[in-house]
């Protein structure tokens, strides 16, 4: 701190206000400054301490060395740390984790009620992105065990950087008595979601753009249907877009997108940097940039593709009444759609592990080595 103090005199003060500028964008989403990080990547007590020492540096101008007075300054304070605390407090519950064994408390005190109207508002921010059937209690448990290590981090910072003495509980030990001489010590009240009230009108479009933009919907698979003989049906009217010849297709459908390509065939294939490459790595190159995951249908098979000259087959989620698949579609047995075996599709595309499982497959499975890729 003693650095930072050190800088505020040293640094010229244009720079720290541009400094200053885009810490604040963080939390001021309107402000325009050159690649804003997202609010769920910041350490927002990082942000406090910046923000709160380059603020004087807004009273400057060419002319004039102004600084804020003394009151300013416990204003300009106070109103930075109710919004970063606000921010702090979204950035906890964007983020919950509604999977831990949270010992309940009392189901309809203050602030739990608090918590589940102030969630059910940023859910219809968010299109229904975080789900509002999580009970108040547990939002608020959740929110006080996730800021209280930032509260602890500003009463110290405010602390050193302003001198007041703090009270004596802030000594003991006790988690339920730490929390709020917290709160005492450090103006805030101790249902949090008050502050929201307070500043209602000014933070709510705030709210929204955080919202609006974060947390994105998570990417998902297309939707299969569950009896394979419909997307056997789909291929049958398949007609390649290029060539109106009636020569078999191997039409192939893309589970990032639903397009269904034809793959294989001279028609359809494209040139990439002076080379020739199947219609679906063309498509690759677009849909998941070089990495994807396609269903050949006359021959349920999965297969999953990196680059231009790599893939690997994959099960397809497709099992007969014996729990088998069917590649190739030798034996005819009608197929129905495994969930579980499409949700681990999903976890291998979600968790990253194309590459992995194509690199794993083509140690294993040497009879690949001579399949041309590139032309898929
Ligand atoms: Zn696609
Ligand atoms: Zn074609």
């Amino acid at each position: 701190m003693q650095f930072a103090v050190a800088q505020r005199i040293t640094c010229p003060q244009v720079l720290i206000q541009k400094h200053l500028v885009r810490l604040l964008s963080v939390v001021l989403p309107n402000l325009k400054s050159e690649d804003t990080p997202c609010l769920l990547s910041i350490d927002l007590f990082h942000v406090l301490v910046g923000a709160v020492l380059a603020f004087p540096s807004l009273y400057w101008d060419d002319t004039v060395d102004l600084q804020p007075s003394s009151v300013s300054s416990s204003y300009n304070h106070l109103y930075l740390f109710h919004l970063i605390t606000m921010a702090h407090m979204l950035q906890i519950l964007l983020t919950i984790d509604t999977g831990l064994p949270l010992a309940q408390v009392q189901e309809d005190s203050e602030e739990a009620r608090s918590a589940s109207s102030f969630f059910a508002e940023i859910s219809q921010y968010t299109s229904g992105c975080i789900g509002c059937s999580i009970p108040g209690w547990y939002l608020w448990v959740s929110l006080k065990n996730g800021i209280t290590p930032y509260l602890r981090c500003a009463a110290l910072f405010f602390h050193y950087l302003l001198g007041v003495t703090p009270p004596e509980e802030l000594h003991t030990n006790s988690a339920e008595g730490e929390y709020s001489a917290l709160c005492s010590y450090l103006s805030l009240p101790t249902n949090l979601f008050l502050l929201f009230q307070e500043y209602w009108d000014t933070v709510r479009p705030l709210l929204q753009r955080y919202c609006g933009e974060y947390p994105r919907k998570r990417n998902s698979l297309i939707e299969l249907p569950d009896d394979y003989s419909c997307l056997l049906n789909q291929a049958s009217h398949f007609r390649c877009p290029r060539s109106s010849d009636d020569e078999r297709k191997h039409p192939v459908l893309c589970l990032f997108c639903g397009a269904i390509l034809c793959s294989q065939n001279i028609c359809c294939q494209e040139v990439v940097n002076g080379e020739e490459v199947g219609a679906c790595i063309f498509h690759a190159l677009h849909c998941g940039a070089g990495v994807c995951i396609f269903l050949k249908i006359r021959e349920c098979r999965v297969v999953l593709v990196e680059g231009k000259a790599r893939g690997c087959a994959y099960p397809a989620p497709y099992l007969d009444e014996y729990g088998e698949t069917d590649p190739g579609l030798k034996r005819g047995n009608p197929l129905h759609l495994s969930r579980e075996r499409y949700r681990k599709l999903h976890l291998v595309w979600q968790q990253h592990c194309i590459i992995e499982e194509i690199a794993r497959s083509q140690e294993t499975n040497q009879m690949l080595f001579g399949f041309n890729w590139q032309l898929l």
